[in-house]
């Protein structure tokens, strides 16, 4: 008799996810299994796990990877690959999927919310009015968004929506990618630094490579200057961390607007403390809409993969 096929899901991410999945195959809870008792977990059912379900938090290292020998595909719940081990996969022959363009317009909201509310001191308004200090004085004056000069980096999917949204504000943009994209209208910076230099606000939407790797440090966050303020919406440690809090603790950057930290869910007591951020826990795409068709994308790679079909969003 043929055994069924199993499916690994890393974290819980949304019910419907979970349902579609059990109809089709046997879920395996990942996030219900005690860390040390992980090892042991796979070892009993690794004959039948042959595909895993994770995200941009938590998807298939090396370690997972080698635990699961008929491993066939990896169907990410994310639009970025970065905690995947790409390498091993092509190596295993593994096919990756993943969940591009249905979480675009999703995170470019968030983005521009994101830079809305730290320009104009939403939370910290917010917290004035709960306070009772409104009684007392008026709110400190803010930052205007409309007409700033916004620099992106990636101007993949999430950073050219976020592009078209900025322009709606009257914007003007500039980006930075690896490569010049021939039918942008929109300037094209070679150096990240450059781009810091003539923006106001600085977006970063871009993968999270080796090169990416604290791709905002000190001389970037000293280019955008005591004015600027750097929104983050693609992964933590885009970002040097320690950097940003001193910069802004001193005054060397006017704010940030960060849904992602480089040790999430890690909160660093320094960021807390600061009036002029605003932080989101990783929710860019954190919508029902927008997960369910998340969810969809994943079970129907699932199922081109079992029944030999094309791939629907393939990486490999
Ligand atoms: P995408 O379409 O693949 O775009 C990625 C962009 O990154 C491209 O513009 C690419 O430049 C740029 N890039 C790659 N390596 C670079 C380098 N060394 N220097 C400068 N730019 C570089 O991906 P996407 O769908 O827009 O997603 C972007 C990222 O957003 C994802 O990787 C993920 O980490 C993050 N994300 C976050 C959330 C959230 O919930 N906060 C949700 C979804 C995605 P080229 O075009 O020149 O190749």
């Amino acid at each position: 008799m043929e055994t069924p096929i199993g499916v690994l899901l890393i974290r819980p991410l949304s019910a419907y996810l979970q349902q579609e999945l059990s109809k089709r195959y046997t879920l395996f809870k990942y996030w219900q299994v005690p860390p040390d008792l992980r090892r042991e977990f796979l070892g009993k059912h690794s004959n039948s796990i042959k595909a895993v379900v994770g995200n941009g938090v938590q998807g298939a290292d090396t370690e997972l990877i080698d635990a699961l020998p008929f491993l066939e595909i990896v169907a990410s719940h994310s639009s970025g690959l970065d905690k995947i081990d790409l390498e091993l996969c092509r190596e295993r022959g593994i096919r990756v999927t993943y969940t591009p363009d249905a979480l675009t317009d999703e995170v470019a909201d968030m983005a521009v919310l994101l830079t809305l509310a730290t320009l104009r001191r939403i939370c910290a308004a917010d917290r004035f009015v709960r306070r009772g200090e409104w009684k007392k004085s008026d709110f400190n004056l803010t930052t205007k968004f409309s007409g700033k000069s916004v620099g992106i980096i990636g101007l993949g999917r999430i950073g050219s929506a976020i592009a078209r949204r900025a322009e709606a504000f009257g914007c003007s943009i500039g980006y930075h990618s690896r490569s010049q994209k021939p039918n942008s209208r929109y300037k094209f910076y070679p150096s990240v630094l450059n781009l810091a230099s003539d923006s106001q606000i600085l977006i970063v939407a871009c993968a999270l490579t080796q090169e990416t790797r604290h791709i905002i440090d000190r001389h970037v966050i000293d280019a955008l200057g005591r004015n600027g303020i750097i929104v983050n919406i693609a992964r933590g440690s885009h970002i040097d961390e320690a950097e940003l809090i001193s910069a802004l603790v001193e005054g060397r950057l006017a704010g940030a607007g960060l849904d992602v930290l480089e040790n999430e869910p890690q909160v660093p007591n320094a960021l807390i403390g600061l009036d002029n951020i605003v932080l989101s826990p990783h929710v860019g795409a954190s919508t029902v809409e927008t997960r369910k068709a998340m969810a969809d994308l994943v079970v129907q790679n699932l199922e081109a993969h079992f029944s030999d079909k094309p791939l629907l969003t393939p990486v490999i």
